[in-house]
Protein backbone atom coordinates (compact mmCIF):
# COMPACT_ATOMS: atom_id res chain seq x y z
CA UNK A 1 0.00 0.00 0.00
CA UNK A 2 0.99 3.53 -1.11
CA UNK A 3 2.14 6.20 1.33
CA UNK A 4 0.42 9.09 1.97
CA UNK A 5 1.49 12.27 0.00
CA UNK A 6 3.41 13.46 3.07
CA UNK A 7 5.90 11.02 3.57
CA UNK A 8 5.40 10.10 -0.81
CA UNK A 9 7.26 13.74 -1.55
CA UNK A 10 10.25 12.49 1.17
CA UNK A 11 10.82 9.00 -0.17
CA UNK A 12 10.62 10.46 -4.10
CA UNK A 13 13.23 13.48 -3.63
CA UNK A 14 15.15 10.66 -2.04
CA UNK A 15 14.86 8.24 -5.05
CA UNK A 16 13.13 5.79 -2.16
CA UNK A 17 10.68 3.17 -3.14
CA UNK A 18 9.35 0.13 -0.98
CA UNK A 19 11.80 -2.63 -0.49
CA UNK A 20 14.96 -0.61 -0.65
CA UNK A 21 16.87 -0.38 2.38
CA UNK A 22 17.06 2.91 3.95
CA UNK A 23 18.60 5.12 6.40
CA UNK A 24 16.07 7.17 8.83
CA UNK A 25 16.90 9.80 11.39
CA UNK A 26 14.62 10.74 13.79
CA UNK A 27 14.45 13.20 16.54
CA UNK A 28 18.52 12.62 16.79
CA UNK A 29 18.44 9.04 16.74
CA UNK A 30 19.07 6.92 13.50
CA UNK A 31 17.34 3.59 12.17
CA UNK A 32 18.22 1.62 9.08
CA UNK A 33 16.03 -1.46 7.69
CA UNK A 34 13.83 -2.22 4.73
CA UNK A 35 11.12 -0.02 4.04
CA UNK A 36 7.67 -1.53 4.60
CA UNK A 37 4.40 -0.49 2.92
CA UNK A 38 2.31 1.57 4.17
CA UNK A 39 -0.53 0.27 6.05
CA UNK A 40 -4.00 1.49 6.14
CA UNK A 41 -4.25 1.02 9.89
CA UNK A 42 -1.00 3.29 10.53
CA UNK A 43 -1.40 6.85 10.77
CA UNK A 44 -0.84 9.31 8.36
CA UNK A 45 2.69 10.19 9.29
CA UNK A 46 4.09 6.59 10.20
CA UNK A 47 6.69 5.21 8.23
CA UNK A 48 7.39 1.38 9.01
CA UNK A 49 10.38 0.06 8.58
CA UNK A 50 11.92 -3.44 9.04
CA UNK A 51 15.20 -3.91 11.27
CA UNK A 52 17.87 -6.27 10.72
CA UNK A 53 16.37 -7.90 13.66
CA UNK A 54 13.96 -8.59 11.81
CA UNK A 55 11.66 -6.25 13.24
CA UNK A 56 9.26 -3.65 12.32
CA UNK A 57 8.90 -0.34 13.71
CA UNK A 58 6.48 2.48 13.04
CA UNK A 59 8.69 6.13 13.00
CA UNK A 60 6.94 9.05 13.48
CA UNK A 61 7.72 11.19 10.14
CA UNK A 62 8.19 14.94 9.92
CA UNK A 63 9.84 17.24 7.78
CA UNK A 64 12.95 17.71 9.99
CA UNK A 65 13.36 13.58 9.36
CA UNK A 66 16.67 12.91 7.77
CA UNK A 67 16.15 9.88 4.66
CA UNK A 68 18.64 8.58 2.83
CA UNK A 69 18.73 5.58 0.26
CA UNK A 70 21.68 3.32 0.77
CA UNK A 71 20.43 0.27 -1.81
CA UNK A 72 17.59 -0.34 -3.98
CA UNK A 73 16.08 -3.58 -2.61
CA UNK A 74 15.00 -6.55 -5.11
CA UNK A 75 11.26 -5.98 -3.39
CA UNK A 76 10.74 -2.90 -4.78
CA UNK A 77 6.80 -2.53 -6.14
CA UNK A 78 8.04 -1.89 -9.57
CA UNK A 79 9.48 -5.10 -9.52
CA UNK A 80 7.17 -7.02 -7.78
CA UNK A 81 4.30 -5.54 -9.77
CA UNK A 82 6.60 -6.52 -13.17
CA UNK A 83 6.20 -10.41 -12.61
CA UNK A 84 2.67 -10.16 -12.70
CA UNK A 85 1.21 -11.74 -15.79
CA UNK A 86 3.70 -13.87 -16.78
CA UNK A 87 2.61 -16.44 -19.47
CA UNK A 88 4.95 -18.79 -18.66
CA UNK A 89 4.15 -18.93 -14.92
CA UNK A 90 0.74 -20.79 -13.69
CA UNK A 91 -2.09 -18.72 -11.94
CA UNK A 92 -2.20 -19.19 -8.28
CA UNK A 93 -5.49 -17.83 -7.09
CA UNK A 94 -5.42 -16.50 -2.80
CA UNK A 95 -8.75 -15.94 -1.42
CA UNK A 96 -8.09 -13.95 1.71
CA UNK A 97 -10.49 -14.57 4.74
CA UNK A 98 -8.47 -13.26 7.39
CA UNK A 99 -6.61 -14.28 10.74
CA UNK A 100 -3.13 -13.94 12.06
CA UNK A 101 -1.49 -14.59 8.56
CA UNK A 102 -3.19 -11.85 6.73
CA UNK A 103 -2.68 -9.50 10.21
CA UNK A 104 -0.78 -5.82 10.36
CA UNK A 105 -0.16 -4.38 13.11
CA UNK A 106 -1.22 -0.83 14.23
CA UNK A 107 1.48 1.07 15.36
CA UNK A 108 -0.34 3.78 17.63
CA UNK A 109 -2.52 1.17 19.65
CA UNK A 110 -0.12 -1.86 18.82
CA UNK A 111 -3.42 -3.49 17.98
CA UNK A 112 -3.20 -6.60 15.96
CA UNK A 113 -5.84 -6.29 12.75
CA UNK A 114 -7.43 -8.90 10.53
CA UNK A 115 -7.22 -6.80 7.47
CA UNK A 116 -5.05 -6.73 4.81
CA UNK A 117 -5.60 -7.23 1.04
CA UNK A 118 -4.83 -10.72 -0.68
CA UNK A 119 -2.93 -9.25 -2.88
CA UNK A 120 -0.76 -7.22 -0.39
CA UNK A 121 -0.67 -10.23 1.24
CA UNK A 122 1.23 -11.73 -1.77
CA UNK A 123 3.58 -9.24 -2.50
CA UNK A 124 4.44 -9.28 1.27
CA UNK A 125 6.55 -12.17 0.38
CA UNK A 126 8.03 -11.06 -2.98
CA UNK A 127 9.19 -14.61 -3.87
CA UNK A 128 5.60 -15.61 -4.63
CA UNK A 129 5.17 -13.45 -7.50
CA UNK A 130 8.11 -15.13 -9.18
CA UNK A 131 6.92 -18.31 -8.41
CA UNK A 132 3.06 -17.64 -10.24
CA UNK A 133 0.69 -15.31 -11.38
CA UNK A 134 -1.34 -13.98 -8.37
CA UNK A 135 -5.20 -13.88 -8.53
CA UNK A 136 -6.21 -12.35 -5.05
CA UNK A 137 -9.43 -11.66 -3.65
CA UNK A 138 -10.56 -10.73 -0.03
CA UNK A 139 -13.28 -12.50 0.46
CA UNK A 140 -14.02 -11.13 4.15
CA UNK A 141 -11.65 -10.33 6.69
CA UNK A 142 -12.40 -11.80 9.95
CA UNK A 143 -10.87 -13.84 12.79
CA UNK A 144 -11.49 -17.69 12.32
CA UNK A 145 -13.74 -17.52 15.26
CA UNK A 146 -16.49 -15.83 13.67
CA UNK A 147 -16.69 -17.89 10.99
CA UNK A 148 -20.29 -19.35 10.28
CA UNK A 149 -21.73 -21.97 7.78
CA UNK A 150 -22.36 -18.89 5.29
CA UNK A 151 -18.65 -18.13 5.25
CA UNK A 152 -17.87 -21.99 4.84
CA UNK A 153 -20.23 -21.64 1.61
CA UNK A 154 -19.16 -18.76 0.09
CA UNK A 155 -15.84 -19.72 0.64
CA UNK A 156 -16.29 -23.78 -1.71
CA UNK A 157 -17.71 -21.41 -4.44
CA UNK A 158 -15.31 -18.61 -4.68
CA UNK A 159 -12.85 -21.78 -4.64
CA UNK A 160 -14.29 -23.89 -7.32
CA UNK A 161 -15.23 -20.61 -9.27
CA UNK A 162 -11.09 -20.08 -9.56
CA UNK A 163 -10.51 -23.98 -10.51
CA UNK A 164 -13.05 -23.87 -12.90
CA UNK A 165 -11.37 -20.83 -14.43
CA UNK A 166 -8.05 -22.62 -14.83
CA UNK A 167 -6.24 -21.44 -11.41
CA UNK A 168 -3.83 -24.02 -10.91
CA UNK A 169 -4.37 -24.30 -7.20
CA UNK A 170 -5.92 -22.15 -4.13
CA UNK A 171 -4.49 -20.48 -1.25
CA UNK A 172 -6.59 -19.90 1.79
CA UNK A 173 -5.07 -17.72 4.26
CA UNK A 174 -7.28 -18.34 7.74
CA UNK A 175 -7.21 -17.59 11.55
CA UNK A 176 -6.09 -20.91 12.41
CA UNK A 177 -8.35 -21.32 15.65
CA UNK A 178 -11.17 -22.98 13.41
CA UNK A 179 -9.18 -23.68 10.26
CA UNK A 180 -10.39 -27.15 10.70
CA UNK A 181 -13.56 -26.62 10.43
CA UNK A 182 -13.22 -24.77 6.89
CA UNK A 183 -10.89 -27.52 5.85
CA UNK A 184 -13.50 -30.21 7.00
CA UNK A 185 -16.89 -28.14 5.56
CA UNK A 186 -14.67 -27.56 2.04
CA UNK A 187 -13.76 -31.44 1.98
CA UNK A 188 -17.52 -31.93 1.89
CA UNK A 189 -18.96 -29.74 -0.51
CA UNK A 190 -15.77 -29.62 -3.26
CA UNK A 191 -16.28 -32.51 -5.29
CA UNK A 192 -13.76 -33.34 -8.37
CA UNK A 193 -11.30 -31.14 -7.44
CA UNK A 194 -8.84 -30.01 -10.41
CA UNK A 195 -6.05 -28.79 -8.00
CA UNK A 196 -5.50 -28.29 -4.43
CA UNK A 197 -7.24 -26.37 -2.04
CA UNK A 198 -4.58 -25.39 0.87
CA UNK A 199 -5.35 -23.51 4.03
CA UNK A 200 -2.80 -22.13 5.29
CA UNK A 201 -2.03 -20.00 8.96
CA UNK A 202 0.15 -18.47 11.04
CA UNK A 203 0.63 -18.47 14.82
CA UNK A 204 2.83 -15.49 14.61
CA UNK A 205 1.99 -12.32 12.99
CA UNK A 206 4.16 -11.25 9.98
CA UNK A 207 5.54 -7.96 12.17
CA UNK A 208 7.56 -10.88 14.36
CA UNK A 209 10.73 -11.95 13.70
CA UNK A 210 9.25 -15.57 14.88
CA UNK A 211 6.74 -15.88 12.26
CA UNK A 212 5.85 -18.63 10.36
CA UNK A 213 3.50 -16.42 7.66
CA UNK A 214 6.31 -16.25 4.72
CA UNK A 215 7.43 -19.88 5.22
CA UNK A 216 3.66 -21.58 5.46
CA UNK A 217 2.80 -19.13 2.25
CA UNK A 218 5.75 -19.97 0.55
CA UNK A 219 5.41 -23.91 0.84
CA UNK A 220 1.46 -23.57 0.04
CA UNK A 221 2.41 -22.04 -3.18
CA UNK A 222 5.14 -24.96 -4.07
CA UNK A 223 2.57 -27.68 -2.81
CA UNK A 224 -0.17 -26.07 -5.18
CA UNK A 225 2.55 -25.71 -8.22
CA UNK A 226 4.26 -28.55 -8.29
CA UNK A 227 2.16 -31.34 -7.04
CA UNK A 228 -0.75 -33.21 -8.78
CA UNK A 229 -2.76 -33.00 -4.93
CA UNK A 230 -6.69 -32.83 -5.52
CA UNK A 231 -7.68 -32.46 -1.64
CA UNK A 232 -8.66 -29.82 0.79
CA UNK A 233 -5.89 -29.64 2.96
CA UNK A 234 -4.19 -27.48 5.78
CA UNK A 235 -0.71 -26.56 5.37
CA UNK A 236 1.51 -25.69 8.49
CA UNK A 237 4.74 -25.85 10.55
CA UNK A 238 5.68 -29.25 11.22
CA UNK A 239 8.09 -28.12 13.56
CA UNK A 240 9.23 -25.27 15.78
CA UNK A 241 11.65 -24.62 13.36
CA UNK A 242 11.24 -23.32 9.94
CA UNK A 243 13.18 -26.42 8.68
CA UNK A 244 9.64 -28.54 8.70
CA UNK A 245 6.26 -28.02 6.95
CA UNK A 246 3.25 -30.55 6.68
CA UNK A 247 0.52 -30.96 4.82
CA UNK A 248 -2.86 -32.52 6.45
CA UNK A 249 -6.12 -33.59 5.02
CA UNK A 250 -8.87 -31.04 5.69
CA UNK A 251 -10.78 -33.51 7.70
CA UNK A 252 -8.38 -35.01 9.99
CA UNK A 253 -6.67 -31.72 11.52
CA UNK A 254 -6.93 -30.31 15.25
CA UNK A 255 -5.19 -27.31 16.50
CA UNK A 256 -3.54 -29.10 19.53
CA UNK A 257 -1.42 -25.94 20.64
CA UNK A 258 -2.48 -22.61 21.78
CA UNK A 259 0.41 -20.99 20.22
CA UNK A 260 3.25 -23.49 18.89
CA UNK A 261 4.37 -22.79 15.13
CA UNK A 262 3.55 -26.65 15.20
CA UNK A 263 0.47 -26.50 16.53
CA UNK A 264 -1.75 -28.43 13.87
CA UNK A 265 -1.64 -32.68 14.12
CA UNK A 266 -3.34 -34.94 12.39
CA UNK A 267 -5.15 -37.11 13.73
CA UNK A 268 -5.88 -40.97 13.30
CA UNK A 269 -3.87 -40.60 10.05
CA UNK A 270 -0.49 -39.85 8.84
CA UNK A 271 0.13 -36.31 7.21
CA UNK A 272 -0.51 -36.37 3.49
CA UNK A 273 3.10 -35.10 2.91
CA UNK A 274 6.02 -33.19 4.31
CA UNK A 275 8.28 -30.30 2.91
CA UNK A 276 11.32 -29.84 4.00
CA UNK A 277 14.81 -29.15 2.51
CA UNK A 278 12.77 -27.66 -0.40
CA UNK A 279 11.52 -31.36 -1.28
CA UNK A 280 7.56 -32.45 -1.08
CA UNK A 281 6.88 -35.72 0.11
CA UNK A 282 3.59 -36.83 -0.24
CA UNK A 283 1.91 -39.98 1.34
CA UNK A 284 0.52 -42.94 -0.55
CA UNK A 285 -2.41 -41.98 0.12
CA UNK A 286 -3.28 -38.57 -1.40
CA UNK A 287 -6.04 -38.06 -3.62
CA UNK A 288 -4.74 -37.07 -7.39
CA UNK A 289 -5.97 -34.21 -9.37
CA UNK A 290 -9.49 -34.65 -11.35
CA UNK A 291 -10.05 -33.42 -14.47
CA UNK A 292 -12.88 -30.83 -13.30
CA UNK A 293 -15.12 -29.16 -13.52
CA UNK A 294 -15.56 -28.93 -9.61
CA UNK A 295 -18.63 -29.39 -8.12
CA UNK A 296 -19.83 -27.52 -5.02
CA UNK A 297 -22.51 -29.76 -3.13
CA UNK A 298 -23.21 -27.06 -0.14
CA UNK A 299 -26.41 -27.14 1.00
CA UNK A 300 -25.70 -27.49 4.61
CA UNK A 301 -28.16 -28.18 7.72
CA UNK A 302 -27.25 -25.37 10.34
CA UNK A 303 -29.40 -26.83 13.39
CA UNK A 304 -27.03 -28.92 14.34
CA UNK A 305 -24.80 -29.00 17.83
CA UNK A 306 -22.13 -30.86 19.26
CA UNK A 307 -21.97 -31.74 23.10
CA UNK A 308 -19.15 -32.26 25.00
CA UNK A 309 -19.93 -35.05 27.81
CA UNK A 310 -18.72 -34.67 31.31
CA UNK A 311 -19.27 -36.64 34.66
CA UNK A 312 -22.54 -35.26 35.96
CA UNK A 313 -23.82 -33.56 32.41
CA UNK A 314 -27.64 -33.91 32.86
CA UNK A 315 -30.33 -34.85 30.75
CA UNK A 316 -31.55 -31.19 30.62
CA UNK A 317 -28.52 -30.23 29.17
CA UNK A 318 -29.00 -32.60 25.89
CA UNK A 319 -32.55 -32.02 26.25
CA UNK A 320 -31.83 -28.40 25.47
CA UNK A 321 -29.94 -29.29 22.52
CA UNK A 322 -32.40 -31.61 20.68
CA UNK A 323 -35.12 -29.18 20.87
CA UNK A 324 -33.39 -26.89 18.85
CA UNK A 325 -31.22 -29.17 16.15
CA UNK A 326 -32.12 -31.47 14.02
CA UNK A 327 -29.12 -33.74 14.45
CA UNK A 328 -26.39 -33.57 17.82
CA UNK A 329 -22.88 -34.56 17.50
CA UNK A 330 -21.35 -36.17 20.97
CA UNK A 331 -18.20 -36.03 22.14
CA UNK A 332 -18.02 -39.17 24.33
CA UNK A 333 -16.02 -40.59 27.27
CA UNK A 334 -13.23 -43.14 26.12
CA UNK A 335 -15.07 -45.57 23.80
CA UNK A 336 -18.07 -43.37 22.86
CA UNK A 337 -19.87 -42.72 26.46
CA UNK A 338 -22.79 -40.44 27.84
CA UNK A 339 -24.11 -41.02 31.85
CA UNK A 340 -27.11 -43.57 32.15
CA UNK A 341 -28.85 -40.06 33.38
CA UNK A 342 -28.71 -39.93 29.33
CA UNK A 343 -29.65 -42.67 27.44
CA UNK A 344 -33.90 -42.19 27.67
CA UNK A 345 -33.74 -38.87 26.34
CA UNK A 346 -31.58 -39.97 23.38
CA UNK A 347 -33.46 -42.46 23.00
CA UNK A 348 -36.84 -40.58 22.73
CA UNK A 349 -34.91 -38.03 20.72
CA UNK A 350 -34.00 -40.10 18.24
CA UNK A 351 -37.44 -41.89 17.83
CA UNK A 352 -38.59 -38.24 16.86
CA UNK A 353 -36.44 -37.91 14.22
CA UNK A 354 -33.18 -36.19 15.87
CA UNK A 355 -29.90 -37.51 14.63
CA UNK A 356 -27.38 -38.47 17.00
CA UNK A 357 -23.37 -39.77 16.53
CA UNK A 358 -21.01 -40.14 18.73
CA UNK A 359 -17.62 -39.53 18.68
CA UNK A 360 -14.75 -39.40 21.38
CA UNK A 361 -13.24 -36.70 23.20
CA UNK A 362 -9.93 -39.09 23.22
CA UNK A 363 -9.46 -37.81 20.11
CA UNK A 364 -6.90 -40.85 19.22
CA UNK A 365 -8.96 -43.86 18.42
CA UNK A 366 -12.22 -45.09 17.72
CA UNK A 367 -15.18 -45.41 18.74
CA UNK A 368 -16.37 -49.15 19.76
CA UNK A 369 -20.20 -48.87 21.09
CA UNK A 370 -19.83 -52.79 21.44
CA UNK A 371 -18.08 -53.32 24.52
CA UNK A 372 -19.35 -51.79 27.42
CA UNK A 373 -22.80 -51.88 28.11
CA UNK A 374 -23.41 -48.18 28.02
CA UNK A 375 -22.03 -48.52 24.29
CA UNK A 376 -24.50 -51.23 23.30
CA UNK A 377 -27.37 -49.26 24.98
CA UNK A 378 -26.30 -45.99 22.81
CA UNK A 379 -26.71 -48.25 20.10
CA UNK A 380 -30.15 -50.00 20.72
CA UNK A 381 -31.03 -46.15 21.36
CA UNK A 382 -29.77 -45.63 17.52
CA UNK A 383 -26.64 -43.20 18.09
CA UNK A 384 -24.57 -43.67 15.19
CA UNK A 385 -21.06 -44.10 15.54
CA UNK A 386 -18.68 -41.45 14.49
CA UNK A 387 -16.29 -44.32 14.17
CA UNK A 388 -12.51 -42.14 13.97
CA UNK A 389 -13.67 -39.32 13.26
CA UNK A 390 -12.93 -35.92 15.28
CA UNK A 391 -15.97 -34.49 16.79
CA UNK A 392 -15.83 -31.24 14.67
CA UNK A 393 -15.31 -33.28 11.44
CA UNK A 394 -18.46 -35.65 12.70
CA UNK A 395 -20.33 -32.00 13.41
CA UNK A 396 -19.32 -30.69 9.77
CA UNK A 397 -20.42 -33.36 8.49
CA UNK A 398 -23.81 -34.15 9.80
CA UNK A 399 -24.57 -30.80 8.80
CA UNK A 400 -23.38 -31.53 5.23
CA UNK A 401 -24.78 -35.13 5.18
CA UNK A 402 -28.59 -33.14 6.81
CA UNK A 403 -28.18 -31.22 3.63
CA UNK A 404 -28.46 -33.58 1.05
CA UNK A 405 -30.75 -36.10 2.63
CA UNK A 406 -33.72 -35.92 5.22
CA UNK A 407 -33.98 -39.82 5.15
CA UNK A 408 -32.66 -41.37 8.26
CA UNK A 409 -31.16 -44.73 6.73
CA UNK A 410 -29.13 -42.76 3.84
CA UNK A 411 -28.33 -40.27 7.19
CA UNK A 412 -26.79 -43.48 9.04
CA UNK A 413 -25.02 -44.96 5.95
CA UNK A 414 -23.25 -41.95 5.22
CA UNK A 415 -22.47 -40.96 8.43
CA UNK A 416 -20.32 -44.77 8.71
CA UNK A 417 -19.09 -44.64 5.63
CA UNK A 418 -16.32 -42.63 4.46
CA UNK A 419 -16.39 -39.90 1.92
CA UNK A 420 -13.45 -37.35 2.28
CA UNK A 421 -10.80 -39.08 4.10
CA UNK A 422 -12.64 -38.66 7.30
CA UNK A 423 -12.95 -42.42 7.82
CA UNK A 424 -10.52 -45.38 7.98
CA UNK A 425 -11.57 -49.01 8.15
CA UNK A 426 -8.20 -49.71 9.70
CA UNK A 427 -8.39 -51.24 12.66
CA UNK A 428 -5.69 -51.30 15.27
CA UNK A 429 -4.00 -48.67 17.47
CA UNK A 430 -3.26 -44.88 16.60
CA UNK A 431 -1.40 -43.01 18.63
CA UNK A 432 0.27 -39.58 17.00
CA UNK A 433 1.70 -38.65 14.04
CA UNK A 434 4.33 -40.81 12.81
N1 LIG B 1 -8.14 -16.08 16.57
C1 LIG B 1 -7.83 -15.62 15.29
C2 LIG B 1 -8.26 -16.55 14.18
O1 LIG B 1 -8.32 -17.74 14.30
C3 LIG B 1 -6.40 -15.25 15.13
C4 LIG B 1 -5.47 -16.42 15.36
C5 LIG B 1 -4.88 -16.94 14.08
O2 LIG B 1 -5.06 -16.46 12.99
O3 LIG B 1 -4.17 -17.88 14.20
O4 LIG B 1 -8.57 -16.06 13.14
Amino acid sequence: MGYPHKITKHLEKAGIAVGDIIDLTSKGKGYKGILMPHHEFSSEDILTIKLDSGYNIGIEFDDGCGLKLLEKGLNSEETKHDSKGDKGKPVVAVIGTGGTIASYVDYRTGAVHPALSAEDLAYSTPELTEMANIRAQVLYSIFSEDMTVKHWQSLARAAATELNNGAKGIIIPHGTDTMGYSAAALSFMLKNLSGPVILVGAQRSSDRPSSDSAVNLLSAFDVAINTDLGEVVVLMHGETSDSCVTIHRGTRVRKMHTSARDAFISINQEPLGILRNGNIALSQTYKKQKNGPVEVLDTLEERVGLLYSYPGITSDQFNDLAQKNQGIVFAGTGLGHVPQGLVDSIRGAISKGLHVVMTSQCLYGRVNMNVYSRGRDLLAAGVISGEDMLPETALVKLMWVLGQTGDSRKVRELMENDIAGEISKRRGLFLKNG
